[in-house]
C-alpha cells in the first residue's frame, strides 16, 4: 500500500464489470497509470492524491503489476477464509494478490442480496487481513423538504451495522463512500450543499462510535462524477475524495485522468 499523509484525497476507480477482455484490461490499466503520471516513462504521482483502482477479480494482478504507485482494490469479497463456497473469493486471497482495498456494500451488490450483516462480516474479514474496506452507503431516493435535504436515517443504520465489532484501532483503516443510489450511473450527481449535510451527518455517526478517531475516517462521494464536476463536488463539502464508476473506464480512462488533473490543479 502506498504511504500517504492524513489529508490525502482518494480517487477510487470502480471499473464494475469492465472492460470485456483481459487484453483490454491491460491496456486500460496502462493508459490510466501512464496518463496520471503525466506520460512520463517513470510515472511520477502526486502524493496528495491516493489513486486506487478496483478492477474485476480476474484483472487484479494486471493492475498490481502495472505500477506500485496505484493501490489495488477489489469490488467485493467473501468473509470466510477458505472452504466449500463455490464462486467466492476471500479477503486473504485478495491480499495475497496485492489488493489493499475492497469496496463492500455497493448498492449494485446490495440489490443482489447483500445485507448489512453480510457487509459487517466482510468488513471484519478485510480488517483481519490488514486491508482497507471502502463501505458504500446511501439512500435510494432523492428526498427534499422545502428545499432542505432530509438525511435518510438508513445511512446511520448502514454505517453502525457495518462497523459492529470494529474497534477504534481498526476503524482507522475504514473508508466510507457516500453514494446516493439515485445518483449512480444516472448523470445526476448530488448537490454540493446536500453532500455537505450528509457528510456532517456521517461524521457525527462516526464520532458517536469512535470519538475523535471517528472524525478522522475519510468519507468519499460517489455518483455520476466526471472531470466537469469533480472539483465542485469536493470543494467546500469536506469530502476526502471520489469513488468513480463510469468515468473511470470511459474513453481509455481519459475522463479519469482529467479528473485527477483537475483536482491536482484546482484543488490542491
Ligand atoms: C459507482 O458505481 O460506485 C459509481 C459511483 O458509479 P458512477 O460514477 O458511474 O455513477
Amino acid at each position: 500500500m502506498a504511504q500517504h499523509k492524513n489529508n490525502t484525497l482518494y480517487l477510487v476507480a470502480n471499473w464494475k464489470m469492465n472492460p470485456t477482455t483481459y487484453k483490454q484490461a491491460e491496456s486500460l490499466a496502462q493508459k490510466t497509470v501512464h496518463g496520471i503520471g503525466g506520460g512520463a516513462q517513470d510515472t511520477i504521482f502526486d502524493s496528495r492524491i491516493n489513486v486506487v483502482i478496483c478492477p474485476p477479480f480476474p484483472y487484479v494482478s494486471i493492475v498490481s503489476d502495472v505500477s506500485k504507485d496505484v493501490d489495488v482494490g477489489a469490488q467485493n469479497c467473501f468473509y470466510e477464509d477458505a472452504g466449500a463456497y463455490t464462486g467466492e473469493v476471500s479477503s486473504r486471497m485478495l491480499k495475497s494478490m496485492g489488493c489493499s482495498y475492497c469496496i463492500v456494500g455497493h448498492s449494485e451488490r446490495r440489490a443482489m442480496g447483500e445485507t448489512n450483516g453480510m457487509v459487517n462480516k466482510k468488513v471484519l474479514a478485510l480488517l483481519q487481513e490488514g486491508m482497507r474496506p471502502i463501505i458504500a452507503v446511501g439512500e435510494h431516493t432523492r428526498k427534499a423538504d422545502n428545499g432542505t435535504v432530509m438525511v435518510d436515517p438508513m445511512i446511520k443504520r448502514q454505517i453502525t451495522d457495518a462497523l459492529a465489532g470494529v474497534n477504534e484501532r481498526q476503524a482507522k483503516r475504514v473508508i466510507i463512500a457516500y453514494e446516493p443510489v439515485w445518483a449512480i450511473g444516472t448523470g445526476q450527481s448530488a448537490d454540493p450543499d446536500d453532500i455537505l449535510t450528509v457528510r456532517i451527518f456521517i461524521q457525527k455517526t462516526l464520532h458517536t462510535l469512535y470519538g475523535q478517531a471517528g472524525i478522522a475516517i475519510p468519507i468519499l462521494y460517489g455518483g455520476s462524477t466526471d472531470s466537469n464536476n469533480a472539483v465542485v463536488l469536493l470543494k467546500n463539502t469536506g469530502m476526502r475524495g471520489l469513488l468513480v464508476g463510469g468515468a473511470s473506464v470511459k474513453e481509455d480512462a481519459k475522463e479519469f485522468i482529467a479528473m485527477y488533473a483537475t483536482i491536482q490543479q484546482e484543488l490542491l
